[in-house]
Order: structure tokens, then C-alpha cells, then sequence
């Protein structure tokens, strides 16, 4: 049966008129998706019980469901959600000065086995569909936020947003607009290793949400170490996507530079990544490697990252240090695993 969550207000239109009911249903059913976020076709109390029964007969909701929950110390929440064939994904929920941020996912697992993160050594399984990615939104919303939306939502969970656009595009139409989930595209960060051609197509499909692009390294050789995919798409040529990328006024790339003692913390490091995003609108977050089982890195010493740091500040990039949140329940950068189904991973 196709789900309903995840079409559009033109689709639903067609279907609704389809089963013989006036389309002005339709904007019905949509906001019972997507503003109510229901969990039952029943719950759309000003739709005709004919309607319930008729969209019931072909169609169910889709979506996701909160499997479990943990809360770390810091208040971070990893979220276990499960899909409707058994498979689970993770999403984080932080809070910080009363402003929620939702790290959602695109993928169940990742294909792209970067070396400093759990979620590429599980391996793929799937693709997300757009209703998953929406129901993620949705879901927390109605059952941790008490109706809320999250202030601040970002694609930085598991898989590699932009390998699955035909899917991740469609979502964040629905989860920006005013219509539907009505986030800003202000607060919406969809974040890449680095997939050339992928941040082209975002660029050309003029969505106007953020971009954050996972650097990690200054050189080809030790980035293709960390992000194998570099071997694809060099440094040179994802510098250059990154500054044809259409960012509008006060808008900026992020780059996440994840900090591996030994490997990528060094002052010659700092200068080059200085030399990289030079004339980029760009902020810097540098992110000291968060400990995971069976991955070897380390996190540099404090006064080694506060070197790299003002190495960047120096030369005026507006950089922050984020120590990840949610470390003692694996819900930090690259943490993510998706343990359940029997698919545990390391
Ligand atoms: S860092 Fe991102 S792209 Fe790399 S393996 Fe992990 S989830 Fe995939």
C-alpha cells in the first residue's frame, strides 16, 4: 500500500478526487499530515468517514515510530526510531538555551565508510523514503516537544543526505513549507562529506536551506584516508562546488572539521584549511574526535586544539570548538549506529 505521508498537496488532490471526493479534502487531509502530524487516518476528525475509509482501503499514514529513547547527561536525547520493515535509524534531539536542534538522518546506515565514524562501519541498507524523512520531524514534534517544532533541524545523522536527493529534496519542501512542518529554511542544515555533484543539485534546487560540508582534512591524501569518497571528489573540486553554491545575504557554508590527534591537528593543517575556504562566507566548527568501540582515533590535547583554533581566528574566520553532546549514550558526531533488528554494528 503507498503511504500518504510524504505527497504533496497537488498529489493528495488527485487521489482524494480520485476515491470521489471534493479535492478541497485535499487541504484537509494535508494538514492533518503534516500540521497534526496523525498517527491513525481516523484522527483527521473533519474528514468524512467515507473518506477515512476510502483512503484507508489503498493507503496507510507511512512514517516512523519511536522505538526507544535515551538521555544523557548533558539532556541530549538519542532517539531509535523503526521503520515499518524492521530497520531502525537514530536521530539526536539537543537542547541548549531553551532552542531545540533535531539531528535527523537520510539513510538506514551509510555507504560511505569514513573512518572516524560507527554509522559508515555498520554499512547501507536503504535509502530513506520521504515520508520517513518527514515522519522523523513529525514524530519528535508530537511526542518529545509536546506540538513544538524543533528550532534548529539538521541532516547530519546517518547516511550522506545528499546520495538520496530524489528523496531529501521532496522532504524538506514539505518540512519547510509554511503549509506543512513550517521550519525555517533559515534553521535547516543539510550537511555533506562532500558530493560534488549533490551540492550542485541542492545549489540548483534553490531550496535556500543551509549547507554544512564535513572537511576534515587540508590534503587529498589523508582526507581520502578519513572519507574515502575524496578519491572521487578531491579537495580542489569540492572547494569549487562550495563556492558556486548559491548562499543568499548573511547566509554561510559551515565546515565541520572533525580534529584526530596526529592526523589532521597540525599547524601546517590549520594553515592550509585558511588557504581553502579563503573568500568563502564561511563559519568553522572544529569538533574534537568523540571516542567510539572499535575506531582506533583520538581527540587532540586541549592546548594543541586551542593552537589550531587561533591559527583560523587569527585570520578572522569566526570559528567555535563543539565538544559533541549526548557522548556517553553514543549520540554524538558520528556515533551513530542504529542498534537494533540485529544489526549491530562493531
Ligand atoms: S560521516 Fe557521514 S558520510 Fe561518512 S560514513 Fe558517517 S554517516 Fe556516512
Amino acid at each position: 500500500m503507498e503511504e500518504l505521508r510524504g505527497k504533496t498537496l497537488a498529489e493528495l488532490d488527485a487521489i482524494v478526487q480520485r476515491l470521489g471526493f471534493p479535492g478541497y479534502r485535499a487541504k484537509q487531509v494535508f494538514h492533518w499530515l503534516y500540521k497534526h502530524g496523525v498517527r491513525h487516518i481516523d484522527e483527521m476528525s473533519n474528514v468524512p468517514m467515507g473518506l477515512h475509509q476510502a483512503l484507508a482501503a489503498h493507503y496507510r499514514l507511512g512514517g516512523v515510530e519511536i522505538a526507544e529513547t535515551q538521555t544523557a547527561h548533558d539532556g541530549t536525547r538519542k532517539i531509535l526510531f523503526r521503520l515499518d520493515d524492521g530497520c531502525c535509524i537514530e536521530g539526536v534531539l539537543m537542547t541548549e538555551k531553551g532552542r531545540t536542534t533535531l539531528c535527523a538522518s537520510s539513510q538506514v546506515g551509510c555507504p560511505l565508510a569514513c573512518s572516524f565514524c560507527l554509522t559508515g562501519m555498520r554499512g547501507f541498507q536503504r535509502n530513506l523514503r520521504t515520508a520517513e524523512i518527514v515522519d522523523q520531524v513529525i514524530i519528535v514534534q508530537r511526542e518529545l516537544l509536546a506540538g513544538q517544532r524543533p528550532h534548529n533541524l539538521v541532516f547530519m545523522g546517518m547516511g550522506e543526505p545528499l546520495l538520496n536527493l530524489e528523496m531529501v529534496i521532496p522532504a524538506l519542501r514539505l518540512l519547510t513549507s509554511p503549509q506543512a512542518v513550517g521550519i525555517s529554511t533559515r534553521r535547516v542544515t543539510v550537511s555533506t562529506v562532500g558530493i560534488v555533484p549533490g551540492i550542485h543539485a541542492l545549489g540548483d534546487a534553490r531550496m535556500g536551506v543551509n549547507l554544512a560540508v564535513s572537511l576534515s582534512a587540508t590534503t587529498d591524501e589523508v582526507r581520502t584516508r578519513l572519507i574515502p569518497i575524496n578519491a572521487q571528489y578531491p579537495i580542489a573540486a569540492l572547494m569549487a562546488a562550495c563556492r558556486e553554491f548559491p548562499l543568499t545575504r548573511r547566509r554561510r557554508i559551515t565546515f565541520e572539521y572533525v580534529l584526530l590527534a596526529g592526523v589532521n591537528d597540525s599547524t601546517d593543517d590549520a594553515r592550509r584549511l585558511v588557504k581553502l575556504v579563503h573568500g568563502i562566507p564561511c563559519k568553522i566548527n572544529l569538533i574534537p574526535y568523540n571516542p567510539c568501540p572499535s575506531i582506533q582515533y583520538t581527540a587532540p590535547a586541549a592546548d594543541v586544539i586551542e593552537e589550531f583554533r587561533s591559527i583560523l581566528v587569527a585570520k578572522h574566520f569566526t570559528v567555535a570548538v563543539r565538544y559533541s553532546k549526548g557522548r556517553e549514550i553514543q549520540a554524538a558526531c558520528g556515533q551513530l549506529a542504529g542498534h537494533c533488528c540485529g544489526q549491530r554494528s562493531g
